[in-house]
């Protein structure tokens, strides 16, 4: 193993549970609690990110190493880990939670990477931690799978996330009731390894705040504004009020990523949003397949369909409204909590504009041209016309005159493809002639637009495939889908199966259109 340079100052400087071990309870005046991961039958590595294992300084060898597998399905420690589960509250589903905390996440501890960045080293399905409630601390495969996959996913398309280092089959089952319906079944168990500069939520000043422990928020304030926002100076309100509207400014742009490259996260709970901005806890997400703003994955918000697609903008607007509440008693006055949230709404129409005028391929975003995409989500959704294809197909088009035809390949339903033939060549000349109307070569216009417009994405049944076939032993399929994922904007010869349509026989499997919270 390479000398990996720990500096834990997450548990150094902030204050720790005294008492320690997995026993549940509720934790006060405490930001963690001291916890060691439970070990598993069989570690075993199945897939890895070379370019994290890089930026960490670990060699190919490391990572095929016996020990490797040890460390990072949990059941050995380097020198300098110190693990621990954070204490942190939530409102999920727009209702307080009370204290959630790490429940079967178990950091390792922040190494400082040869290139002087700090990285937070995550094991999720550890083991019991005290946060664990009534769960086991553990994960299943499928999940792991779709965590492991798409963090890596997202950071090749641009959009800031977590990363993860590896993911690890533990010889272990775990029984989980995939529906909530009464059946509960043995699935294989894994653990990733996530990666992160912090992993500091919005609910770990939600919970001291709520508890009235006004000493220890400001306590944790200080610290996330030293050491994950080093670049603030200042002091007092001014100082706070920069960092708040940072929080706000990063997470409006992460948020426009995701609408941008068609990506719903399924569970926006405060619990499960990054104070970096980054998107953090791959759970039920998805991507849009037939662009329609009221989609969510997550069965269990079917109903109310909370954290559908189109309402992700509202929804983080709403988490930050929280956050400037659990702020509000360590700030001197609220003023620069509300400056923070309208710098959110600024930020938004900011990049709402330039993902217009990226997506649309022009040089600006003009007043028309937000009622131009306005048309054409409304003309994708009733149409059903898939996002991704239809995009990349637009950024090919070069100087054509395109017409409905086209596109014939990005719809789903023939019936409604025809009926939408009239509006949509409508819609099509209104674009050409926006378009000739930009000064752009049609070439610049194609590199920009092929920036943005990714070939492709996780689609939720590719990610489906390669857990069908990893349970029956063939793991080729993580293999596969990790590499085409890292070059998401490139033509990749040989690999049109992978920006293919959502097929017929997905529509409406588990796993591809919807999916549990139970992993
Ligand atoms: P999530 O919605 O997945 O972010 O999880 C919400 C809360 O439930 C967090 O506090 C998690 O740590 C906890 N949790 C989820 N699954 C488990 C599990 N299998 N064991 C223990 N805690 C869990
Ligand atoms: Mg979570």
């Amino acid at each position: 193993m390479p000398e990996l340079h720990f500096d834990n100052a997450f548990v150094r400087e902030l204050p720790g549970d005294p008492e320690t071990g997995p026993g549940l309870r509720e934790v006060r005046g405490a930001l963690h609690s001291s916890v060691a991961p439970t070990a598993v039958s069989a570690p075993r590595l199945m897939a890895h990110s070379a370019e994290m294992a890089e930026i960490l300084g670990f060699g190919e060898d490391h990572v095929k190493s016996r020990l490797f597998a040890d460390v990072f399905a949990g059941n050995a420690l380097l020198p300098g880990m110190q693990t621990y589960a954070a204490n942190y509250g939530g409102h999920q589903f727009g209702h307080w939670a009370g204290q959630l905390g790490d429940g079967r996440a178990i950091s390792l501890g922040e190494v400082i990477s040869p290139a002087g960045q700090r990285w937070e080293l995550q094991l999720k399905g550890a083991g019991p931690t005290p946060y664990s409630r009534s769960a086991d601390g553990r994960a299943v495969l499928r999940s792991s799978i779709r965590e492991f996959l798409c963090s890596e996913a997202m950071h090749h398309l641009g959009v800031p996330t977590t990363r993860a280092l590896c993911l690890l089959a533990t010889g272990d089952s775990v029984v989980r009731d995939m529906f909530y319906d009464g059946h509960p079944a043995a699935e294989p168990g894994a653990v990733v390894c996530r990666v992160a500069p912090s992993f500091i939520r919005f609910g770990n000043f939600e919970l001291p705040a709520a508890r009235g422990d006004t000493a220890l928020l400001n306590r944790l304030v200080d610290f996330t504004i030293a050491r994950d926002f080093p670049h603030l100076t200042g002091t007092g309100d001014t100082l706070r009020g920069d960092w708040f509207g940072e929080v706000c400014a990063r997470t409006a742009t992460m948020i426009a990523h995701w609408m941008r490259v068609g990506f719903v996260h399924g569970v926006m709970n405060t619990d499960n949003m990054s104070i970096l901005g980054l998107t953090i806890d791959y759970g039920p997400y998805g991507w849009i397949d037939n662009f329609d703003p009221d989609w969510t994955p997550n069965t269990t918000d079917r109903q109310h369909r909370r954290y559908r697609f189109g309402q992700q903008p509202q929804v983080a607007h709403w988490n930050l409204a929280c956050l400037a509440q659990a702020l509000a008693p360590v700030f001197g006055s609220i003023e620069p909590l509300h400056a923070g949230l309208q710098r959110y709404i600024d930020t938004c129409t900011e990049n709402q504009k330039i993902n217009i005028a990226a997506k649309l391929g022009f040089v600006e975003c003009r007043e028309e041209d937000v009622a131009l995409m306005q048309d054409l989500h409304d003309l994708m959704s009733t149409a059903e016309i898939d996002m991704t294809l239809f995009f990349r197909a637009l950024s090919d088009l070069g100087t054509s005159a395109p017409t409905i035809e086209t596109f014939a390949g990005a719809f789903y339903d023939e019936g409604k493809c025809a009926a939408a033939a009239d509006e949509f060549n409508a819609w099509l000349a209104r674009y050409r002639q926006r378009r000739d109307d930009d000064p752009q070569s049609a070439e610049q216009r194609r590199t920009r637009m092929r920036a943005v417009n990714p070939r492709y994405v996780l689609r939720n049944w590719l990610a489906q495939q390669a857990i069908d076939r990893a349970h029956q032993g063939d793991e080729t399929g993580i293999h596969e889908l990790l590499e085409v994922m890292r070059h998401p904007y490139d033509d990749q010869p040989g690999r049109d199966f992978y920006a293919q349509r959502r097929p017929d026989w997905a529509r409406n499997r588990a796993g591809c259109s919807m999916l549990s919270c139970s992993s």
